[in-house]
């Protein structure tokens, strides 16, 4: 099939992609052709097919612009080493031939983090496959960045084990890209996130040199702190030994339902202050909780009446969707305003582990809430989110298809600042995009905010525009009433702005980095506002 076929397959399943609308790769490329095919043992590749294919992730501005006909700029070249000598070859090319080099996991990256906004080339590493067997003694397993999350958890169950990192993208997201960007499991409040489960780190630096940091536990400073977060600005991940836990032996699920966010928050607090830790912590907000926090029926819940939630599911949303989303949510201020008519919080609790131990902390949990005034709802809640929990972040690119934008942001704060960054960042995004939050991932200091956001406008370009709006006012809120920029997205170009300034001084001692781990400024430039 010719190039040009392809593309337009391409670009008919997605909307409008022309084919040729590429432009050709870029000459100092195309004359490291030979070097780089010498360093990877022929596995490059500078195709239309394979450029339009990494041209982006799957930062929903991605799906904004391929809607309007549109690509996000694609890398001249992608290469495929599969050990480290060829990785540290192709960096030495890079730096040789000043070409900006992308490390790609695989793709889910939902900030424009693997997006080749200077051309060059693409490093994908999914052929660092390999998982090592589990080391019970020490309970920890050697696994290459490249392998897949869901590959690495079902290996990791045949022997009785599991990794407790359970993000949303676990199909179609890679261990490298995990530890590039500070991914967060559903099981984060138990397990930890993905830099609590890193022992040790495989890795070529933007110098090409090769880098096995010392295994944890140890004394002295520790690189790989350095490292986790760097968002393929300082070096490529080539693999990571990871800690790994039993498959825990009994899950119990409790559903409460408090008078206000405020209330739940203040549960959730206590219950971690008490030194409880639930491997599942879920507050929807009041509106999130009418339309979206019932969660469907569990599969193997008792069957309940049709919630009001479930019918607004079936009928309205879509009904919404294809008929009033353009003029509702172009003007969602409204919308937001309605939101006040609700009150009620639902909160989620799973904790797992030893059956007698998870018991005992659910009935600790559980006296808690209700001295707090929470409902008791029993289980059902929780089964129904577990038995949907993958579900439902992939319903975006159908929005974006009926014409509106939609996107999440996820950040963090600590307590005492939680409701503040909540009320900041509805009120600030209200203007732009009708507003969903979920307070998840909590820990003794503090918990993330998720926020949903769905907006739309009377033109792409007014769509567009309000999308940026909605970002910069949504960040700026969150800054300036204690938050942070991410919890577990990362940043990538989205974010970019908003990281150097909420690190202040910070950024000269992160620009100091950059130079030493990446002289050149090769590694993925212009990522996390690192432009060299
Ligand atoms: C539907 C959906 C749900 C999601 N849910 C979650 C969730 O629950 N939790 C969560 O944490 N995230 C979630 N994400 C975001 C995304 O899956 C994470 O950011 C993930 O860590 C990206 O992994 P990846 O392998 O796809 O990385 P990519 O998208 O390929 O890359 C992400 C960034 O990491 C860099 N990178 C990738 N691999 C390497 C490497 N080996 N060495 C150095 N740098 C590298 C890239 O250059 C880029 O900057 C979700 C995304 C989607 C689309």
């Amino acid at each position: 099939m010719s190039t040009d076929a392809r593309l337009s397959g391409l670009g008919s399943r997605w909307g409008a992609v022309p084919a040729g609308a590429l432009p050709p790769p870029r000459a100092k490329v195309l004359a490291a052709k030979g070097a780089l095919a010498e360093a990877v043992g022929g596995r490059v590749s500078f195709s239309d097919f394979d450029r339009l294919s990494y041209a982006r992730d799957l930062w929903p501005l991605a799906l904004l612009w391929i809607r309007q006909g549109k690509v996000p700029p694609p890398p001249d070249a992608i290469v495929w080493p599969g050990t480290e000598d060829e990785v540290a070859r192709v960096v030495r090319v890079a730096r040789d031939k000043r070409l900006a080099l992308i490390p790609y996991g695989a793709g889910s990256g939902v900030c424009g983090g693997a997006w080749a906004i200077h051309g060059g080339v693409t490093l994908d590493l999914k052929r660092f496959d390999s998982i090592g067997p589990v080391d019970e003694a020490r309970r920890c397993v050697d696994v290459g960045a490249g392998v897949m999350g869901e590959t690495l958890e079902r290996k990791l169950n045949f022997s009785g084990w599991t990794l407790g990192h359970f993000p949303s993208s676990i199909y179609c997201s890679s261990v490298g890209g995990w530890i590039a960007a500070r991914s967060a499991g559903q099981l984060s409040s138990r397990y930890g996130k993905i830099e609590d489960m890193v022992l040790s780190l495989r890795a070529v630096l933007g110098t090409g040199e090769q880098l096995i940091t010392p295994e944890r536990p140890f004394s002295g400073p520790d690189l790989a702190p350095l490292l986790i977060g760097s968002e393929g600005t300082l070096c490529a991940f080539t693999g990571a030994r990871l800690r790994v836990f039993p498959l825990p032996e009994g899950r119990v699920f409790h559903g409460f339902e408090f008078a206000s966010v405020e209330e739940g928050l203040e549960a959730i607090r206590l219950v971690f202050r008490e030194g409880l830790r639930p491997a599942v912590v879920r507050l929807y907000d009041p509106f999130d909780t009418a339309f979206v926090g019932k969660g469907g029926k569990a599969r193997h819940a008792p069957v309940t009446p049709p919630s009001l939630r479930s019918a607004m599911e079936r009928s309205f949303l879509p009904m919404m969707l294809r008929q009033v989303t353009k003029q509702t949510l172009g003007r969602p201020k409204v919308m937001n305003q309605l939101q006040r008519v609700f009150r009620k919080s639902r909160l989620i609790l799973m904790f797992e582990g030893e059956a007698k131990r998870a018991e005992a902390d659910d009935r600790a949990a559980t006296m808690l809430c209700r001295k707090l005034g929470g409902d008791d709802l029993g289980e059902a809640p929780g089964r129904a989110w577990l038995a949907r929990r993958y579900d439902v972040s992939y319903r975006m690119s159908r929005l974006i298809d009926a014409g509106t934008f939609a996107d999440t942001m996820e950040i963090a704060a600590p307590w005492e600042r939680v409701h503040e960054v909540y009320e900041r960042v509805h009120a600030a995004a209200s203007p732009y995009a009708f507003v969903l939050c979920h307070f998840s991932h909590a820990y003794a200091d503090g918990c993330s905010l998720y926020f949903s956001f769905v907006g739309s406008g009377g033109d792409e370009q007014e769509i567009e525009q309000r999308y940026h709006q909605l970002w910069r006012a949504a960040l700026a809120a969150a800054v300036s009433a204690g938050g942070n920029v991410s919890h577990h997205h990362g940043v990538g170009l989205l974010k970019a702005q908003a990281l150097q300034d909420a690190l202040g001084d910070g950024r000269h001692a992160l620009a100091a980095l950059k130079a030493l781990f990446d002289p050149d400024g090769v590694m993925n430039p212009g990522k996390l506002g690192l432009s060299s």
